[in-house]
């Protein structure tokens, strides 16, 4: 869609935003509407939406809408008062854990999500070590930001982080077998763990997204995630799952991503989709870790949880219930990575698929052996599905992945769209390549 760029706005915001403010698109994009999975621009053009998470169960769903309007309409208020709102969405969500994880505290956003996680970690096992992978990002506050030094070009990996790389099936390690990774791997989290014992610092915890999704859902050697929580564990340690991108039934066939895997974490944060765009994140963690943290340490969060936050994230439960939407992640998700698949067997551009649920990265290469990123491709695409209505983005070390992750009403109709425009998309710019 070659809408007009509205040039006055996008001169008034670089004025008041900087031009270094994240803006997508070569030809950015004013939006002023969004219904399900379609978002429309002022002159009434719709793109689909094959990016947002955060609208979870569609953009302004009329319910979401409907029960944030009511509580704020009637009451809204902090967590210190009684009020049903907050109990009754703290038991509901609790319940979608296994039993270990039965209490819960909430924020605004996933960084104070994390942040607070940090805390309880640190505070629950006296211990400062944290451990991530090289290629992480967890928010945007300083602790957090400790931990995105592959992200966050300012941030600095301080004495009480260390990072490993990243356990990539695809890309492996160069001069190891594919059998032995998840050794290589699992190594490296030892040697983190040493490294901590060698300089005095004993580790709190482990903090890790179980889809690895920013790292570019990254397929896991298997029992990599397991072996590493027992090496953690072991040295006096907790596992902090990040589901922040990864929970609320994106992945189909489980309410929570780390359920894919065979171990319960000791804290789990949880945000974006959480309030359908509405701020609203937390922590779910085993109940003697709250219980000891709450007493000695103060928590307190003046708009985290409010009986209007609580409305809008039982609605959310209710419409992803109600509408069957982890069943059409499992379905839909099948149909879409089958067609991408199906891409991948004509254009040697795209290196591997991956997919979980209603997510999607599609890995851009310049040649298959070499598995050289393409970058360069990877952004003429989106902008090229961009111009066609149809929004995507990129994720991982080199940004040459495709990041397909729409809001989970997406139906097989819409992976038509998508599919047909990337195939065009993809057919342009291989063409442009050999040229
Ligand atoms: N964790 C993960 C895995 C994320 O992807 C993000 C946001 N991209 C955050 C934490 C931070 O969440 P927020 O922007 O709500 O602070």
């Amino acid at each position: 869609m070659l809408n007009t760029v509205n040039t006055e706005l996008l001169h008034r915001r670089f004025k008041v935003m900087g031009k270094s403010s994240p803006l997508f698109y070569e030809r950015p994009l004013q939006l002023v509407r969004g219904e399900g999975v379609w978002l429309f621009d002022p002159e009434g053009n719709r793109y689909l939406d094959v990016y947002n998470n955060v609208p979870h169960v569609g953009h302004c769903h009329p319910k979401v809408v409907a029960a944030l309007h009511q509580q704020a309409s009637t009451l809204n208020i902090h967590t210190r008062y009684l009020h049903n709102n907050i109990v009754e969405y703290m038991e509901r969500l609790t319940a979608s854990f296994g039993e270990d994880l039965s209490m819960a505290m909430l924020t605004c956003t996933g960084s104070e999500a994390n942040e607070l996680a940090l805390r309880m970690a640190r505070f629950c096992t006296g211990h400062q070590g944290i451990i991530v992978t090289d290629f992480a990002y967890h928010g945007n506050t300083e602790a957090v930001a400790e931990l995105g030094t592959g992200f966050m070009p300012e941030a600095k990996l301080t004495k009480r982080v260390k990072s490993f790389a990243i356990p990539d099936s695809y890309r492996g390690v160069s001069g190891v077998d594919e059998a032995d990774l998840a050794d290589r791997y699992v190594a490296q989290v030892q040697q983190a763990i040493d490294e901590f014992e060698a300089e005095g610092i004993k580790v709190a915890g482990m903090l890790v997204c179980p889809d690895f999704a920013n790292e570019g859902l990254l397929t896991v050697p298997k029992g990599f995630l397991e072996r590493a929580t027992a090496l953690v564990r072991k040295a006096g340690g907790v596992l902090i799952a990040d589901e922040v991108q990864a929970g609320f039934g994106r992945s189909g066939k489980h309410m929570w991503a780390h359920q894919w895997y065979d171990l319960t974490p000791d804290i789990v944060t949880l945000g974006k989709p959480m309030g359908n765009c509405h701020p609203l994140a937390g922590v779910v963690a085993r109940g003697d870790m709250i219980e000891a943290f709450s007493q000695q340490a103060m928590y307190f969060n003046t708009f985290g949880g409010t009986p209007v936050s609580c409305a809008v994230g039982m609605a959310v439960l209710d419409v992803l219930a109600e509408e069957r939407l982890m069943e059409n992640a499992v379905s839909t998700g099948a149909y879409v990575s089958a067609g991408l698949r199906k891409l991948q067997q004509t254009y040697s551009l795209i290196g591997d698929v991956r997919d979980l649920g209603m997510f999607f990265a599609v890995e851009l290469v310049q040649d298959l052996t070499t598995k050289q990123p393409a970058i360069a491709e990877a952004r003429r695409i989106i902008n090229l599905m961009r111009e066609r209505g149809v929004l995507i983005s990129t994720i991982g070390v080199y940004d040459s992945i495709l990041k397909l992750r729409p809001p989970m009403p997406f139906q097989p109709e819409h992976a038509d769209i998508l599919l047909s425009t990337l195939d065009e998309v993809l057919y342009l710019v291989s063409q442009e390549t050999s040229a």
